[in-house]
């Protein structure tokens, strides 16, 4: 059998060694320096990663099938990605996840809103309370000569 050396430690390599493209590499190096696309089953670089936390992508799949989730920032299948039509993260596109989480971060930013709105108006009743209250004060001092 034809010996086969390592293209990045330059050792011999016990067996069939792993490929990436014409490069070939020993066990060691080829668990360092190389992943499997989870999408077309090839060995690559992680160098030219283009996955996610969770899953390795190389290049050519995720530039020719993947986007990437605005919120998240986990590769998603173009196929798989939610458009955003409206309100919160509007034109974007998000992963299943975060578009489900999206309507409830929307919801809880309309409820804060609707929350600070009401805190805004009792206050701005007390204030105004105390405006008025603070006025008559002054009013009843400027009033006595
Ligand atoms: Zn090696
Ligand atoms: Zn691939
Ligand atoms: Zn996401």
């Amino acid at each position: 059998m034809e010996e086969r050396i390592c293209v990045h430690c330059g050792c011999v390599i016990e067996g069939e060694g792993y490929w990436v493209g014409s490069d070939v590499l020993c066990d060691d190096c080829a668990s360092e320096l190389t992943a499997i696309c989870c999408d077309c089953d090839e060995r690559f670089y992680v160098a030219d990663d283009c996955g996610d936390s969770w899953r390795f992508l190389c290049r050519s799949c995720y530039e020719g099938n993947y986007t990437r989730c605005e919120r998240c920032c986990e590769a998603i299948r173009c196929d798989e990605a939610f458009r955003v039509s409206e309100g919160c993260y509007e034109g974007d596109d998000l992963c299943e996840s975060c578009y489900t989480q999206r309507l409830r971060l929307c919801i809880a930013t309309t409820t804060t809103t609707a929350m600070q709105s009401i805190m805004r108006t009792l206050l701005s009743l007390l204030s105004g309370w105390d405006l008025q209250r603070t006025t008559s004060v002054t009013c009843g001092i400027l009033d006595t000569p």
